[in-house]
């Protein structure tokens, strides 16, 4: 959760998380810089579990974290892309200064190229002598032999500079698919979601169609970490991850909204055909046993809850979410493992 759009809390929500991100950095004395409060606002709003998990272990450790464990911390969290781009940066600017430095060298040399071939022509017009022509001619040869070698050595260099180049491209297009993806999980994240919604908006605005939005929460969650520990809730997250791939398809989008909540896009499907996906995902989820096939541990069943809403012509994104955890209260009101809708 590192970009601006993922912060959609109104002004009564988004205060009421600053009076606790500074109840809970002033307990630990955590001076309440601009990097310590976006860290502080993000796990007291619950967007970031795995940086409140980091941040209570930095805590444990020391109960007053230093300002270095703290920034090393935030980087971490917060920083990772433009530090790799920054080294990109310098990569790149390496690559030109050394290509400027060659053709600074090829212009110099085929200066004097081309001064041994006017003096040549000079000496053909004005010179008739047959050793002095063969000197001159012998010195020609020599110098278009060695512009040939250093052309050749350029056109090398230039080679190695594509390579180079196109290696860097496609490190950064990895980066940029990486950076979609939730870390625990594999599927998309938060920020892809996010774009992927406003996308699906407008696309539904243009040409009339339908979508469907289902949010899904796990019952109980905070109990199931509280018996089994958080390392295996981790993997219960993964396991429900896999599960909504598995029930949807290829061009729907699953992504973890935060925490143990998920949320699907359904494009062109209407309500029903939401809700079958939904009933289906609930079932698949119930009635899977949860065991762990390395020491053959056996933990019983998780269920979710879904709320489940179609898109409205006049819906802004806060709109529909707003609607589908409408619908997700309502799920977990009437006896949660269900689906609801609005
Ligand atoms: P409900 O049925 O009402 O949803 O109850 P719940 O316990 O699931 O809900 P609550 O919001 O009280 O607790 C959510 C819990 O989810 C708290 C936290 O322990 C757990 N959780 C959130 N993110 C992670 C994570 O990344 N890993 C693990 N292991 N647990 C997480
Ligand atoms: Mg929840
Ligand atoms: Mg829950």
């Amino acid at each position: 959760m590192t970009d601006k759009a993922a912060y959609s809390d109104d002004i009564k929500q988004s205060s009421e998380f600053l009076r606790l991100a500074i109840s809970m950095l002033s307990k630990h004395q955590i001076p309440l810089d601009p990097y310590n409060y976006q860290m502080g606002y993000e796990c007291v709003s619950g967007k970031n579990q795995a940086l409140m998990d980091d941040l209570n272990k930095l805590i444990e450790e020391a109960s007053t974290p230093s300002q270095e464990q703290l920034y090393s911390l935030y980087k971490s969290y917060f920083l990772q892309d433009e530090a790799f781009f920054d080294i990109m940066r310098q990569e790149i600017r390496k690559i030109i200064v050394a290509v400027l430095h060659n053709f600074g060298h090829s212009c110099d040399e085929l200066s004097s190229y081309s001064g041994t071939l006017n003096q040549f022509v000079d000496i053909l017009d004005t010179h008739n002598s047959p050793e002095l022509m063969i000197q001159e001619t012998e010195k020609v040869i020599a110098h278009t032999r060695s512009m040939e070698h250093s052309h050749k050595q350029l056109e090398k260099q230039m080679i190695d500079v594509i390579t180079e180049i196109d290696s860097l491209r496609k490190e950064l297009e990895q980066v940029k698919e990486e950076s979609k993806l939730d870390t625990l999980t594999g599927i998309s994240n938060r920020k892809a979601f996010d774009v992927t919604l406003e996308h699906s908006i407008l696309n539904a605005r243009k040409n009339s169609e339908v979508f469907c939005l289902l949010l899904l929460d796990i019952d109980f969650f905070k109990k199931f970490n509280d018996e089994y520990g958080h390392l295996i809730g981790d993997k219960v997250l993964r396991y429900v991850a896999a599960t909504l791939k598995r029930n949807v398809k290829g061009h729907d989008c699953v992504a973890r909204y935060g925490g143990e909540e998920f949320v699907i896009i359904l494009p062109s499907t209407n309500i029903s055909g939401a809700m079958s996906v939904a009933q289906q995902i609930c079932d698949a989820i119930s009635s899977g046993n949860l065991t762990d096939k390395d020491s053959d541990t056996s933990y019983g069943k998780i269920t979710i809850s879904i709320g489940v809403t179609q898109f409205r012509a006049s819906d802004l994104s806060d709109e529909i979410i707003h609607r589908a955890d409408k619908a997700l209260y309502l799920a977990k009101d009437r006896g949660r493992n269900r689906v609801e809708k609005l």
